[in-house]
């Protein structure tokens, strides 16, 4: 491959920026770094004495850093520099930062309702394959539109939040996994744990939310919550989310009507 000049050559280099952090050209007889390129502006010629080179050849060598291509530009030996837009370690950071977005509720940091889609299965074939049952608690705020009405949208936020994190606070990582359902619900998904360990564990995030005085802009807010727990074993034979959902809703639907603020089994 040859370069007429050094004008030629950038415009080559140029197609592949979107791949290169930056790009440079040096001149190797003498030193010289002839072209960078630069962030604002993509082109800049730092010597315009090299704009006459001829007879380019083109070699390639590659680390994982940057792609060095050896060239003569008009008779010169020049090095075209490469230099990666980021590590291997940069890529994996971002890829795990964009995993973790991805499965997580934007709101209350808890995961979201994809993540229980991914995971519940996962979870619920772990713990059958070892003999062990998995605890589930789905949890809604009580009269939470009231809370909205009264004290606007941005407590009710705040309120959400703040519910979550307590959720997030009382279970311990061991424990299992908490996520926002949707709007005010809950789901907690507790492999290995019995149903006692389950309904001891609603009943202490029950009483932690009840006693916290939520801020709202003026005065302070009391919130309750109500509790499904379910416990399946594999003879259960339930195995998907809208079952184990429609088993822990009817639970809920029970806790509303029976004065709420409670744990229903
Ligand atoms: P119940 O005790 O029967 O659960 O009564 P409720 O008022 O809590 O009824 P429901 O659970 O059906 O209402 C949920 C409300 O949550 C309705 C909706 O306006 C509100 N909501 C859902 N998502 C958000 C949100 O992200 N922020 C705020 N502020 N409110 C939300
Ligand atoms: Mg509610």
């Amino acid at each position: 491959m040859n370069f007429d000049n050094l004008s030629q050559a950038v415009e080559s280099v140029q197609q592949l920026r979107n791949f290169f952090k930056s790009i440079r050209i040096w001149c190797q007889q003498p030193e010289k770094l002839i072209y960078e390129s630069r962030d604002e502006d993509t082109s800049e010629i730092l010597s315009v004495d090299a704009l006459a080179f001829q007879n380019a050849t083109l070699s390639i060598s590659r680390d994982t850093l940057k792609v060095n291509l050896a060239v003569t530009i008009d008779g010169r030996p020049c090095v075209i520099e490469l230099i990666q837009r980021s590590t291997k370690e940069e890529n994996a950071t971002s890829m795990r930062s964009i995993q973790e977005l991805i499965i997580t509720d934007p709101l209350t940091n808890l995961y979201n309702r994809r993540f229980i889609d991914e995971q519940l299965p996962r979870e619920l074939n772990r713990a059958f394959q070892n003999g062990e049952p998995v605890s589930f608690l789905y949890a809604d705020i009580d009269l939470f539109k009231k809370i909205n009405d009264r004290h606007g949208h941005v407590a009710g936020d705040c309120v959400l939040r703040d519910v979550a994190s307590i959720f997030q606070n009382q279970i311990r990582r061991k424990d299992g996994w908490a996520a926002r359902y949707g709007g005010d619900e809950f789901l907690l998904c507790l492999p290995e744990i019995s149903q006692k360990a389950a309904v001891q564990m609603a009943d202490r995030i029950r009483n932690a939310i009840a006693q916290k005085d939520f801020q709202g802009k003026s005065k302070t807010i009391r919130v309750t919550c109500s509790f499904g727990v379910q416990t399946l074993y594999q003879a259960d034979d339930v195995n998907t989310l809208t079952q184990i959902i429609g088993l822990l809703d009817r639970k809920l639907y029970k806790a509303k009507a029976t004065g709420r603020n409670r744990v229903i089994v």
